[in-house]
């Protein structure tokens, strides 16, 4: 198998070829821990943690790094707002975007490196590029990058060195750049501000050094993948690829990958466009976690997606379409020989799903794979075609798809509460008793607690109903 990306700054796509054999490392943007993440923020999530799902399923070894961006503007206001610290300010958010991750099933990366504990690394690198010249102090203590110093500087955004930054409002009054388009690695210190004592001075590290310290300290000077929503091409990674290959020499990233923004009510889901939704808030209003996952990865990475009642609804009914063949594949049993066309099915679905995600995470042919595969278990169900060992062939090979995907039902959830399971025994006693009316009054006592009896050639099955499960 090969693994083809489009990668962002040569615009073609290549295949994957990481530089230590069989292992990828790969560095996502994560959060600013001001405020809770939206699901804006989780689509790029999600996509990253796809491809390391996907890259895991065909074999590799992954070294994932997603930063927290625990200082900067913002975090700063915020803990002056609330009367906090901005240790606890961050602490706070970061829990809840860990839990709000855990949520919606997102691989929980190898390192979750903090900016504010990395400001040796940080410090480190600001002087490799004092001592090339890329960088130089103003009489605030603040340090800048030298773009003209840098002529690659503008190809991963393919932007003409020369126009950057022009018309964008730069303080460049409250700091003395040389430069209107030089960016700051290092910011003086300011009354009210926290900051660092360091070799460089006094003073707080710029976000765009935070990311390229961190990738490097724990994936090396140069590594696979480097992944991030679109907005972020420019400035923050062109700036990135500037200071990181100007201190190194190297190439800094060998594959970017962009993710599209998500939209709600026909504009780019954004905090300052008010129109954000929370993962937390959804989940309390009811919808299921996995749906919610679904409606996130459903569409190509580079696609613009909307995030509307119908997409949630769509993902929903997929959903529940697939813990229905699930629910029937696991209470499935027929006597009789081995189904001989199955497997042939099987590897035919597992093939498609798998080339499908090899072509840049083309998701949508392989939930295709997917869901064509539950339609024809369905309808060897159906049809009684298949043994009993032949459904849990089939269910090995949904599971192991979900590896990849991780929206089919959680094992562990599925067990049921003693109370629960002592009323769907009593009545599957009843039926095999015959007395209809204790039957209909159990099936009734169980509706109202959540739990859908159905009656099927396989005796009788339960399921947790619609949209409550958090499972
Ligand atoms: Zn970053």
């Amino acid at each position: 198998m090969t693994v083809r990306l489009l990668d962002t700054l040569s615009g073609r796509q290549r295949d994957l070829v990481p530089l230590e054999d069989g292992h990828v490392r790969v560095y996502s943007c994560g959060p600013t821990v001001y405020g809770p993440a939206h699901i804006g923020n989780f689509r790029s999530f999600l996509f990253a943690d796809l491809l390391v799902r996907h890259l895991r399923w065909r074999g590799s070894r992954v070294t994932w790094v997603m930063n927290v961006t625990d200082i900067d503007d913002k975090i700063i206001r915020g803990a002056a707002a609330a009367g906090v610290s901005i240790e606890a300010l961050a602490d706070r958010w970061t829990e809840r975007f860990l839990a709000d991750a855990v949520a919606l099933r997102m691989s929980e990366p190898e390192v979750l490196p903090r900016a504010t504990r990395h400001i040796e690394e940080i410090v480190a690198l600001v002087e490799i590029l004092l001592d090339k010249g890329h960088a130089y102090r103003t009489d605030d203590g603040s340090i800048f990058f030298r773009i003209a110093s840098w002529p690659a500087y503008g190809k991963l955004a393919r932007l003409d060195p020369d126009q950057l930054r022009v018309g964008e409002r730069v303080e460049a009054d409250e700091y003395a750049k040389d430069d209107v388009r030089d960016f700051a690695v290092w910011k003086g210190p300011k009354p009210g501000e926290p900051s660092w004592s360091t070799r460089i001075g006094e003073g707080r590290p710029g976000w765009h050094i935070e990311c390229s310290a961190m990738a490097m300290k724990h994936l090396g000077p140069s590594f696979d993948i480097h992944t991030g929503g679109i907005d972020l091409i420019f400035p923050h990674h062109e700036d990135e690829i500037a200071q990181s290959e100007a201190a190194t020499g190297q190439e800094f990233v060998r594959t970017w990958l962009h993710c599209a923004h998500l939209q709600m009510g026909g504009a780019k889901m954004a905090r300052s466009e008010g129109n954000i939704a929370l993962v937390g808030d959804l989940l309390d209003r009811g919808i299921s976690a996995r749906a919610l996952r679904y409606a996130l990865i459903a569409a190509h990475y580079r696609a613009s997606l909307s995030y509307t009642d119908e997409s949630l609804a769509a993902a929903t009914a997929a959903i529940e379409r697939l813990d229905a063949a699930y629910l029937a594949l696991a209470g499935y049993h027929e006597d009789r020989t081995d189904d001989p066309t199955l497997p042939a099915a099987l590897e035919t679905a597992r093939t498609a799903f798998g080339a499908a995600l090899d072509d840049d995470l083309n998701i949508s042919p392989a939930l295709a794979a997917l869901f064509d595969l539950v339609r024809d278990l369905n309808r060897r169900i159906d049809a009684r075609t298949m043994s009993t060992a032949d459904a849990d062939r089939a269910v090995a090979v949904l599971r192991d798809l979900d590896r990849v995907l991780a929206i089919g039902p959680d094992l562990e959830a599925a067990a049921l509460e003693p109370d629960l399971q002592a009323l769907v025994d009593a009545r599957a006693a009843a039926r095999a008793a015959r007395d209809w009316a204790a039957s209909d009054r159990l099936r009734d006592e169980l509706a109202e607690r959540g739990i859908v009896i159905e009656d099927s050639r396989d005796g009788q099955r339960w399921r947790r109903s619609g949209v409550t499960s958090h499972a």
